[in-house]
């Protein structure tokens, strides 16, 4: 399952990118160019506004929230899916592709050195190269998703 966000949407965007849902940003106006990219890469079309064309052959998520984790719960509440905890942190926050394993070695001059002797694993993501671990923004996420019981794994 594959989204595409529309621009106001880019909070959002991230959060699903965190629980590692395949999420696209669009931040232009032109919904001919969003309704073309949702068909060509079978992406469903998550937004809050009313005003948006309804395509053919595209699925629409349109959220009444405006409120960041109510939104959360909306988009999962409406697909019927869930926060996979084997799937979280699986993709870059900044450009959604997906992140890939490092060594510890490699990211020595990279990171700041407390992380360095405090972290064992690290991942990165080969578009923008951003190099992350367990401490950064992911940090109070899985206590977020337990507020608001989104998985009960979690
Ligand atoms: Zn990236």
């Amino acid at each position: 399952m594959k989204f595409l966000l529309t621009k106001e949407l880019g909070r959002l965007a991230r959060w699903l990118r965190i629980l590692g849902f395949d999420s696209e940003y669009f931040n232009q106006e032109r919904a001919g160019a969003l309704i073309i990219k949702a068909l060509r890469e079978s992406r469903i079309i998550i937004t809050r506004n009313h005003k948006l064309p309804q395509a053919r052959g595209i699925k629409t998520v349109l959220l009444r929230n405006e409120k960041i984790h109510e939104q959360l719960i909306e988009t999962l509440g409406e697909l019927h899916i869930k926060a996979d905890k084997e799937r979280m942190f699986s993709r870059c926050i900044i450009c959604n592709h997906e992140l890939e394993e490092v060594s510890k070695k490699s990211v020595r001059d990279k990171v700041p050195e407390y992380v360095f002797k405090t972290q064992e694993n690290f991942v990165t993501c080969p578009r923008c190269n951003r190099i992350y671990w367990q401490g950064t923004h992911w940090g109070n996420v899985n206590t977020t998703l337990e507020k608001l019981k989104l998985s009960q794994e979690i």
